[in-house]
């Protein structure tokens, strides 16, 4: 029988390490990082979303801004509101919540933040620096997988990966984050043939599909790492990832549950970019402490 991951306890240790350079920072240049959130309309997931996100920055110590737009806002309005946020010295992280209302373009939008403030890591500068190795904001959910592997003491150097979901916020970052870890990678998808022929031959499988329970025992082969980004309802509206976790730990060596496997970590490493982004502009110049502590 496998272990689960404790994605909580993994998540929990990295918060910590947040704080304390949250306040290291705090000590030496009298401010705190701030990360400001943008939500357009009120969707209740997301609203939840962003309402963790900022939670979450109070927790360790770190300024937050929440910004809520009317859903009805104008694409050109929220530019100017990112432009503002661009050019305000005292913020280091930027995020807009997707999705967003259709009548805005989300590339339009993502590509207007300020690539030193893109604690996403969306914007395409980092997403090309993360391509050519080139130290950068990692996107949030595959530098969690990254991290929850290292906490396991996973080497991947030399491992087969699968990486089942090629979507530009996980599975493609996903596979270049393990590809930079020396990882033999294959990326996965809707038009894959015969996708059990190349699961049954990976060390690690990474599942970001959005299909409950998607991936099962019979497609495992023992001693398996298995990572389940999945976050779905079923039908009785519980929280069930693409992973079906009891069986496939009954072949796998680990898998992370859901929920308290990946999805604590997505935050958590949000944090993380964001405090990187504070030391990197003050080392730059270009972050003011006009807003002091205390
Ligand atoms: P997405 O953009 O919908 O991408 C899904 C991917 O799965 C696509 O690449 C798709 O292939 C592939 N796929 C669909 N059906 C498949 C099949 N039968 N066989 C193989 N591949 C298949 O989703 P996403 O944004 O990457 O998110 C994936 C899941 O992760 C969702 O449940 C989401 O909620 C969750 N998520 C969790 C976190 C977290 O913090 N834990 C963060 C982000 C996302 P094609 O490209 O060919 O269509």
């Amino acid at each position: 029988m496998g272990k689960k991951i404790d994605g909580k306890q993994i998540a929990l240790q990295i918060r910590k390490e947040v704080q304390q350079k949250n306040e290291a920072f705090a000590a030496k240049y009298e401010m705190q990082p701030c990360l400001a959130v943008i939500l357009v309309g009120n969707h209740p997931a997301s609203l939840s979303y962003v309402q963790s996100k900022v939670k979450a920055c109070k927790e360790v110590g770190m300024e937050s801004r929440l910004i809520q737009l009317d859903a009805e806002v104008s694409e050109a309005d929220l530019l100017k509101e990112i432009e503002k946020l661009n050019q305000d010295a005292y913020v280091d992280g930027i995020l807009v919540q997707l999705p967003l209302p259709q009548h805005i373009h989300e590339d339009t939008v993502v590509y207007a933040i300020d690539p030193n403030k893109d604690v996403d890591g969306f914007h395409p500068i980092n997403i090309g620096k993360m391509m050519l190795g080139v130290d950068t904001f990692y996107p949030c959910t595959p530098h969690g997988v990254i991290k929850m592997l290292e906490a396991i003491s996973y080497d991947l150097c030399g491992k087969n990966v699968v990486v089942i979901g090629r979507s530009m916020i996980v599975g493609k970052p996903m596979a270049q984050l393990c590809l930079e870890q020396n990882a033999t990678v294959t990326v996965c998808h809707s038009k894959t043939k015969d996708l059990t022929f190349y699961t049954k031959h990976a060390d690690v499988i990474i599942v970001a599909v959005g299909k409950p329970l998607f991936l099962t025992e019979d497609q495992v082969s023992p001693g398996a790492v298995v990572i389940d980004v999945g976050i779905n309802r079923n039908a009785k509206g519980k929280l069930v990832g693409d992973v079906d976790t009891e069986s496939v730990l009954k072949v796998a060596d680990y898998v992370t549950p859901v929920p308290g496997g990946v999805g604590p970590m997505t935050i958590t490493m949000l944090l993380w970019n964001t405090i990187i982004a504070a030391e990197r502009r003050v080392l730059a110049g270009t972050k003011n402490n006009h807003c002091f502590l205390g």
